[in-house]
């Protein structure tokens, strides 16, 4: 594992705000409207845990950084100014380090804006969701769509130009016709980047219950999303985005290159209540009690508290599950530095399986079939993801 975990490799930090005013009906994410008036003691507390997680791993190099929510844009510009102090003081962070930003349209000024670039954000990822005032109150947004125009507006102004806009289809009773104009509209903003995904309706949420009571318009049927796929597919194309990851589109050299770590498995660190981390082999997950996080941020302890440093064959499924995510596929090469194995040894039958079936990409194999390099889906076999990671966990599970 050395080769990925060693001292001289960059880390990303991920740092959650897990502040919002209003829950939206689809959301499971570690986020608490409720905890508004702690908003100064919760970035005292973030702060606190940078220097501890710096005293407990050492002063690392940092290439990217993500305040995710949350909505990271209540800070204000003296808050987040203290976190980027906080972050400068104790790691080395790069030069060219990507600083990505989420943010509401609903929480924005020019002002604030403006003061988060001039604290080194130059990266905005904004939850537009989606751009039919209908369908935004429907899933409790607390936006307009000329909110999230006027966003876009206000983010240039400020001297943002690394943009990404989140959108959501799927969502109840949207038609393909509405998520075409939804993405029409989105890319007449020029972003430099697209996020989009379809709803994933989690138990426990307010449009769980809404769908289950049939108390909202019912979800599109899967030929519905399925043409909202195509029309994504499509439009992005026509614009000249590039699909990079399942539900990722960039212009050229303007992927998430925080995100990509995640799909590199890559060490990061994660500061915030409920966030996780990944680092030097060690796994930890903080608690996603809001008040125990204030009280625990700096305990080593918490630092420490691994969800269970996993097995070696669970970092083995993890690095394919999420590598074979990107349409560069996962590092084949890589993989069998870090765990002494060729994935196609660990998934033998499945792999044979794919690349008959004309699921995995038989280009980046040599003459003998050996993945040297990387191991990536064909289109097809992007869509069809979740059964062939059912394959292969069912292999590696009897042993192969
Ligand atoms: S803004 Fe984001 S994090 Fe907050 S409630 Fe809505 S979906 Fe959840």
């Amino acid at each position: 594992m050395e080769s990925v975990l060693g001292m001289n490799h960059t880390v990303s930090v991920y740092i959650h705000i897990p502040l919002c005013i209003k829950k939206c009906a689809y959301c499971d994410f570690a986020s608490y409207p409720g905890r508004l008036p702690q908003q100064d003691a919760y970035i005292d507390a973030v702060c606190r845990e940078i220097r501890a997680q710096a005293a407990f791993f050492g002063r690392r190099r940092v290439a990217t950084v993500f305040l995710g929510g949350g909505t990271p844009t209540l800070l204000t510009a003296e808050q987040l100014s203290r976190i980027m102090d906080a972050l400068r003081e104790c790691f080395d962070l790069l030069p060219d380090a990507e600083i990505t930003m989420e943010g509401n349209p609903g929480t924005l000024s020019p002002d604030r804006l403006a003061a988060y670039r001039a604290s080194g954000v130059n990266r905005l990822s904004l939850g537009v969701q989606s751009m039919d005032d209908g369908l935004l109150a429907a899933i409790g947004r607390i936006h307009t769509a000329e909110q999230a125009e006027e966003a876009v507006r206000m983010a240039r102004g400020a001297g943002f130009d690394n943009l990404n806009l989140d959108l959501m289809y799927g969502l109840p009773g949207q038609t393909p016709a509405q998520w075409e104009s939804t993405l029409r509209a989105a890319i007449a903003l020029g972003p430099e980047h697209l996020s989009c995904y379809s709803l994933i309706l989690e138990e426990g949420t307010l449009l769980h219950r809404q769908v289950e009571e049939g108390s909202c318009a019912p979800l599109p049927d899967e030929d519905a999303l399925d043409e909202m796929d195509a029309i994504t597919a499509r439009l992005t194309a026509q614009a000249g985005y590039a699909q990079y990851e399942v539900s990722n589109y960039a212009r050229p050299g303007r992927e998430c290159r925080h995100n990509i770590v995640y799909w590199e498995c890559l060490p990061y660190l994660g500061v915030g209540c409920a966030a996780h981390g990944d680092m030097d082999g060690r796994r930890y997950e903080h608690t996603v009690d809001f008040a125990q996080y204030l009280e625990d941020c700096d305990d080593a302890a918490c630092l420490n508290s691994a969800e269970g440093n996993n097995t070696l064959e669970e970092r083995m499924f993890e690095r394919a599950m999420m590598g074979l995510r990107m349409v560069r596929g996962m590092d084949a090469a890589r993989f069998e530095r870090d765990f002494g194995r060729r994935a196609q040894d660990v998934w033998p039958r499945t792999m044979e399986k794919m690349t008959r079936m004309g699921l995995i990409d038989p280009q980046t194999a040599d003459d003998a079939g050996v993945y040297n390099e990387r191991i990536r889906l064909t289109p097809r076999g992007m869509q069809v993801m979740n059964g062939v990671l059912v394959e292969m966990m069912e292999e590696q599970e009897k042993g192969g």
